[in-house]
């Protein structure tokens, strides 16, 4: 590519200049399965399956029929007054697979469309509801909530807040983070020590009073910190708390739902029932852009008590269930009913769980963690710079044919959900390899 090509187009959470001088391997041509093939016809394993959304993998035949055969039929369906039946049947399909008690979904085209939109719907709720003076929102520390700036508020991610200081929306406070290595390095799982983190959800209803918390908004499990999994009865214990106080509780479930827990939902794998929940990614494997939230039938219902010639929630998005994504996302559904995919992950997640831990021991690997189909190796910074190391390994595992995901000096993965047990374990045979080469 010529120096004018390199320079026009800024990437997304991107090193560009690093890019810039790499981009010769960098660039993706095709993808097929588990598998992208670059310019240069090097076959990738995809160890993030896209960013946490391809979980059926690449093309699948159903979802691309599904999507072509739309493009035939309506390209663009005005999101406004008029209405396209399949947008009505995936609404339908999502809440029957989400927990009981949940009863509508609103569509739009992202993680971060989907944060703003379910905090939207809190603040707006407790208005509607008499109770307007709720209006304090509460994150959580290393939480990722997207780039909107009611994410980036709630968020917890420093790199994503210190320059916009004077644009966060006030009256956020944050949960302390439960990413602590002295306690539960080298976790399976859940780890055993933390739920008590929870209680400072309380410490925060005693300085604010919960008569001005509208909600909590947590990631069941952190993916963009590098799979942070919740301690054993953390999100219980945080259930609990907004319940007793009549705050909501959001589940942003922007890379949990839809597979990556062996359910549809986090909030089905870890048994805890939350007021909303964020989805995007792997809805419709990541085909179309589309996100949504599922929201408690009584806030639905709050909304439609008003003036009947009002517009009950003033909000949507132009592309709110594109045709193209609607259809994606049915076909999504329909394959991962018909190829028993959420028992497949319940499946593969074990076998990830031994093949990552053998890795304890490796050199500078100082923390390895599991969720389900998601984990991550944390490995000690060079000189104190974080992802200096992990650049390398990242380098080293791509030179190999795998491509992780780096954050900081975490390597992360979540491989698709078709991934065959013997890919997983070459997958971390190779990560293994790497960190040593890496040294
Ligand atoms: N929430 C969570 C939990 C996420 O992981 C992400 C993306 N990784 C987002 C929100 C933002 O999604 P998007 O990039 O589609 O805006």
């Amino acid at each position: 590519m010529s120096e004018q090509e390199l320079d026009a187009y800024w990437m997304p959470f991107t090193h560009q200049r690093y890019f810039k001088q790499h981009h010769e391997r960098r660039l993706l041509a095709q993808a097929e399965g588990a598998y992208y093939i670059t310019e240069e016809g090097e076959r990738l394993f995809d160890a993030l399956s896209g960013l946490w959304c391809c979980g059926l993998g690449h093309r699948h035949p159903r979802i691309v029929e599904a999507v072509k055969r739309q493009l035939d039929t309506l390209d663009y369906s005005t999101a406004f007054q008029m209405g396209y039946r399949p947008q009505f049947t995936l609404a339908q399909r999502i809440v029957e697979a989400a927990p009981a008690g949940m009863g509508q979904v609103f569509f739009c085209n992202s993680g971060s469309e989907a944060v703003d939109t379910a905090l939207k719907i809190a603040l707006a709720y407790h208005r509607l509801n008499g109770q307007g003076q709720r209006t304090r929102l509460i994150g959580r520390e290393k939480g990722y909530h997207g780039v909107g700036f009611g994410g980036i508020s709630v968020g917890g991610m420093v790199a994503n807040r210190k320059m916009y200081p004077s644009a966060m929306l006030t009256g956020v406070d944050h949960l302390p983070h439960t990413h602590h290595l002295g306690q539960m390095a080298f976790s399976r799982g859940e780890p055993d020590w933390g739920a008590h983190l929870a209680d400072e959800l309380e410490r925060l209803v005693a300085l604010h009073d919960a008569s001005t918390i509208a909600a909590v908004i947590v990631e069941p499990m952190q993916g963009s910190a590098g799979v942070v999994v919740p301690p054993k009865g953390y999100l219980k214990r945080l259930r609990e708390i907004c319940s007793k106080h009549g705050i909501l509780l959001i589940f942003d479930e922007v890379i949990c739902g839809f597979g990556r827990m062996g359910q549809p939902f986090a909030a089905q794998h870890f048994e805890v029932t939350p007021d909303l929940i964020t989805f995007a990614k792997a809805v419709n494997n990541g085909t179309v852009p589309m996100g949504g939230v599922v929201v408690r039938e009584d806030i639905h219902a709050a909304f439609m008590q008003g003036p009947e010639h009002m517009v009950e929630f003033f909000h949507g998005y132009t592309y709110s269930g594109h045709p193209l994504a609607v259809a994606a996302a049915h076909a999504t559904l329909d394959v991962v009913r018909d190829e028993h995919i959420y028992a497949r992950v319940n499946e593969l997640s074990p076998v990830l769980e031994t093949a990552i831990h053998s890795l304890k021991g490796e050199p500078n690997v100082i923390d390895i963690r599991n969720c389900q189909l998601a984990a991550a190796v944390e490995l000690a910074p060079i000189e104190g710079k974080p992802g200096l190391r992990a650049i390398k390994v990242f380098e080293e595992a791509l030179r190999r044919g795998v491509m992780f995901r780096f954050t900081g000096d975490i390597i992360a993965m979540g491989p698709p959900f078709i991934s065959t047990p013997e890919e997983l374990k070459r997958m971390v045979e190779i990560l293994g390899e790497s960190i040593r080469a890496a040294g």
